[in-house]
């Protein structure tokens, strides 16, 4: 990090302020040039507050060199991340299909969709049990029950499954019962809900928020890294632009953005992003082009009559169609295909 000091700042003023730098274990190299004055510091400054720092009457500008996070940082960690859940791998050339409906509806849909994913060669189950919807009058989810169908569907094929968790209180619940915990979107900087599946043991997918930059979404990854839970899996879903005509606009350039900011996989979620079940195929495919760890698409065995997100889903038909270009891409792009 560099502190330029105004012009005209005194001395022992400098000599100060470095020494507080020093006591915070950071080495400072002090360089007089025409003028003004620059304060070099080397070492972990991500505890440094830049705001504090910046209201300090003699500093004029202050400048990172480093990126604020860390364990997420690929500077720290050159190799890939792998996360494993149960037989699974996510990463580090481990591609991984996870399907299923928007939300939990009953024990026959989920069974269903559940078995025909599968065929098809999803090697994970998706559902929501606990939905964040934008009116207060839609579906909210079966709630606990659901996570129950889903354990259910889990045992008829074997799928791990990927839910959404919204509130701190259920993590409890979520530790005995889920395989993946999803934060949406909606929740990617509910900061108390990232400490809290910081400290579970199951790994997390943390979808990138509707308006959010590569740094803020790999802060939030840091969230629950700092918290002991590196098990992190990271997921474009597309944000709010200008444009209308879809949900919203994938971001492509966030898989190779990421990878080379972070060891974390990145997989993407096509549904989400296209809003509309007949854009699911090219921007999957798109997905694995780019180097992407895996997608998560919205499956349903009746799309027209689904309580959430019936628009984007795929049928079971059209999902195995997807699945094979998916299987002839995948080694193209360097993967291994998780069955
Ligand atoms: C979902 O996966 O069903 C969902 C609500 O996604 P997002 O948080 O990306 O909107
Ligand atoms: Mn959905």
């Amino acid at each position: 990090m560099v502190v330029v000091m105004k012009p005209g700042t005194k001395k022992e003023e400098i000599e100060a302020l470095a020494q507080s730098f020093e006591a915070q274990g950071l080495n400072v190299g002090i360089t007089n040039g025409v003028g003004c004055t620059i304060l070099g510091l080397v070492g972990d400054t991500t505890a440094v507050d830049i705001d504090k720092l910046s209201i300090l009457p003699n500093v004029e500008r202050i400048m990172r060199v480093s990126e604020p996070y860390k364990k997420a940082n690929r500077k720290f960690h050159p190799q890939d991340s792998v996360i494993q859940v149960g037989d699974v791998r996510v990463g580090g050339g481990h591609f991984a299909v996870i399907a299923g409906p928007c939300s939990v509806e009953s024990e026959a849909q989920m069974i269903e969709v559940a078995r025909d994913v599968k065929l098809a060669g999803a090697c994970m189950l998706r559902g929501g049990a606990f939905k964040p919807r934008t009116s207060p009058y839609s579906f909210q989810g079966m709630g606990v029950p659901g996570l129950e169908l889903l354990l259910e569907a889990k045992r008829e094929t074997g799928l791990p499954v990927v839910t959404e968790i919204m509130s701190p209180k259920y993590c409890e619940l979520f530790e005995e019962k889920v395989d993946v915990v999803q934060v949406g979107a909606r929740n990617m900087q509910n900061f108390d809900l990232l400490k809290e599946v910081g400290k579970m043991s199951k790994p997390v997918l943390l979808k990138r928020g509707l308006s959010n930059s590569y740094e803020e979404w790999i802060m939030s990854a840091e969230y629950i890294m700092s918290e002991g839970n590196e098990n992190v899996i990271l997921c474009e879903r597309g944000v709010r632009t200008f444009e209308t005509y879809t949900r919203n606009t994938l971001d492509i350039s966030a898989i190779p953005a990421i990878h080379r900011m972070s060891h974390l996989p990145v997989i993407l979620d096509p549904s989400h992003a296209a809003g509309m079940s007949w854009m699911v195929e090219p921007l999957a495919l798109a997905a694995v082009a780019a180097g992407a760890d895996g997608l998560i698409i919205e499956v349903h065995n009746d799309p027209p009559h689904a309580k959430c997100d019936g628009q984007q889903s795929l049928t079971p038909e059209s999902f195995q169609a997807v699945m094979g270009k998916v299987r002839a891409l995948v080694p193209m792009a360097g993967k291994v295909l998780e069955a």
